[in-house]
């Protein structure tokens, strides 16, 4: 590793001050990414400015219902809040799924929001990678590409965010809260990760120094019909090969509201408004179903290695709905360990 400064912010004005003088210094909170990113010389900050004494660790009604989910709220603590777990078990499910219990102790949900893909190129500095080295190309196209994107995807870049939160947080429509030099703005959840287009280095739409402070959840969870089904190639430890985040609000046997969102399949997560309003007032039975994975994968491509994924997304799309509207979610708890 080579060499840096350590900064400790104490609150929020602090963090925006420091990082605005060092455009090259990075945040870090529970640094489950940042640190092993610099080990392989991928990310080299001038600075690393630790965030984790800001007050940014609670979880907060909000007025008008929903919730405020404090940046530095660690995995762990919020896949366990109880007003997670009761109104939003898509989301306590999704950070279940993700990482182990040990990582998810450290992780924090801001960073979480950041973590970077896990393309294998992008952590070799001996391969060309457009993300890492713009311009440099992209080793995945003719390469290892079984994990990469079917939709979405460019010449420039294949990869897919790997966060399993991210993908109940787009179905959810949650809002990410930042601070940086000229003041707050909120952005919502669908706006915030970016797909590659010509600067695949940028993976999300944060302006330089600004600090996520929080993120909101709407007052809609669908806490009753639900699922967040992960497929990988082992059943703990391991990114998505593929994985639905799916919401359904019941009228009887009819879809009021629908919503969908995967994750493994893009470089953001993956929402589609036409797959949504293929399911608003229909039937919750499989074909139905079926034409709202038929909308959403319609421009779906696969590369040498992960055309699999094509029809793996659709039957997990299928499965996850058939578990919401039985309400029989897929389980991905375990006993909490401290
Ligand atoms: C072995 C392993 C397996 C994993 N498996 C999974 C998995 O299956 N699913 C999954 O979703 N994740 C998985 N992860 C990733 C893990 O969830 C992330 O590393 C973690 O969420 C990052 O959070 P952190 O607080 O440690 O971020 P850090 O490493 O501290 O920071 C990550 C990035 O975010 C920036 N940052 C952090 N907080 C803020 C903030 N408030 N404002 C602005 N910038 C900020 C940092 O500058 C940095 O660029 C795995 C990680 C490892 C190491
Ligand atoms: S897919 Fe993206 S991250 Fe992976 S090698 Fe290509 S440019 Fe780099």
């Amino acid at each position: 590793m080579i060499g840096f400064q350590y900064a400790r912010a104490g609150n929020v004005a602090d963090a925006v001050r420091l990082i605005a003088g060092d455009p090259i210094a990075k945040f870090v909170a529970g640094g489950t990414n940042l640190i092993d990113l610099m080990k392989m010389d991928v990310e080299r900050p001038t600075t690393v400015i630790d965030i984790n004494r800001l007050p940014l660790k609670e979880v907060e009604d909000i007025a008008g219902g929903g919730l405020r989910v404090g940046a530095l709220v660690r995995n762990t603590d919020l896949a366990y809040h109880p007003f997670v777990e009761q109104r939003y078990p898509v989301l306590a499910s999704a950070v279940m799924a993700g990482a182990s219990q040990q990582l998810r102790n450290m992780a924090s949900t801001g960073g979480n929001l950041l973590q970077r893909t896990r393309c294998h190129y992008f952590y070799d500095t001996a391969t060309p990678c457009n993300k890492r080295a713009p311009g440099s190309g992209c080793s995945a196209i003719g390469g290892h590409n079984r994990m990469h994107a079917i939709l979405g995807a460019n010449e420039a870049c294949i990869a897919v965010h790997p966060s399993d939160m991210c993908v109940a947080l787009a179905m959810l429509e949650a809002k990410v809260h930042v601070t940086g030099a000229s003041g707050e703005r909120v952005i919502a959840f669908a706006e915030f990760h970016r797909l590659p287009g010509d600067t695949p280095q940028r993976d999300t739409n944060l302006d330089a120094g600004e600090l996520i402070t929080a993120v909101e959840l709407p007052p809609r969870g669908f806490a009753t019909n639900y699922t967040y089904l992960k497929v990988r190639d082992r059943l703990s430890y391991a990114f998505a090969l593929v994985s639905v985040a799916v919401g359904l609000e019941l009228e009887g046997d009819t879809i009021r509201e629908g919503r969908l969102a995967l994750g493994g399949v893009a470089h953001k997560p993956w929402r589609d408004p036409q797959a949504e309003a293929a399911l608003r007032g229909q039937p919750a039975e499989t074909a139905t179903f079926a034409r709202a994975a038929e909308v959403l994968l319609r421009d779906a491509k696969g590369y040498e290695h992960n055309s699999f994924k094509i029809d793996l997304a659709r039957r997990c799309i299928m499965r996850a709905f058939t578990q919401a509207a039985r309400g029989t979610p897929q389980s991905q708890s375990s006993k909490k360990i401290v």
